[in-house]
């Protein structure tokens, strides 16, 4: 906790742990943050407060950022947000939800058939707050780099075919790709 910035909505502890102070709310006995920064944990007086930061960019909503699909069941996905670039990446750890309703513009059973745990997705944030909820269902946004479920090695996009094929067990799989997935076998 001792670096951890805070987001508005980010949970911070029960009531039971600590009072609530400034720059902090409470709703059904959990302490959640107002405004962004670093939450101090005062065990003298038993009460939480957040010291504000300015100079901290936080994702906002309409921004397009590259994230790790993180965790997954078949209509929902935590992505953790990595960064407006491969290269740039936040200073802080952020997080979204990708629901299956946002995965992809064709109908789909499982998340399952577009992404998977581990992949590296394009994904545009639809709000400001935490939880943040994002899309990935724009042309442009979508997996751009996939690893096969069986061995871990990439699945490489076939010319003029949808489908992934590992590069090392030959394994096919399907995603929601964007056009500049990393891995094309140009042949
Ligand atoms: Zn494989």
């Amino acid at each position: 906790m001792d670096n951890k910035i805070v987001v508005p909505g980010e949970f911070l502890c029960t009531e039971e742990e600590f009072m609530a102070y400034t720059g902090t709310y409470v709703e059904e006995g959990i302490i959640r943050a107002v405004v962004m920064g670093r939450p101090v944990f005062d065990l003298i007086n038993r009460r939480v407060y957040i010291k504000p930061v300015k100079d901290v960019k936080i994702p906002k909503s309409g921004d397009v950022v590259i994230g790790l699909v993180e965790q997954m069941r078949d209509e929902i996905a935590m992505i953790r947000l990595l960064g407006y670039d491969v290269n740039k990446p936040f200073k802080h750890e952020f997080r979204g939800v990708l629901h299956i309703s946002q995965a992809s513009n064709s109908r789909i059973q499982s998340l399952y058939d577009v992404i998977r745990i581990g992949d590296i997705i394009r994904v545009k944030i639809l709000n400001s707050y935490i939880p943040y909820v994002v899309t990935a269902k724009d042309v442009k946004l979508g997996v751009i780099a996939a690893y096969c479920s069986r061995c871990g090695a990439p699945l490489v996009k076939e010319k003029n075919s949808d489908a992934l094929r590992c590069s090392s067990c030959g394994n096919v799989e399907t995603r929601k790709i964007a056009p500049d997935y990393m891995f094309t076998n140009k042949r």
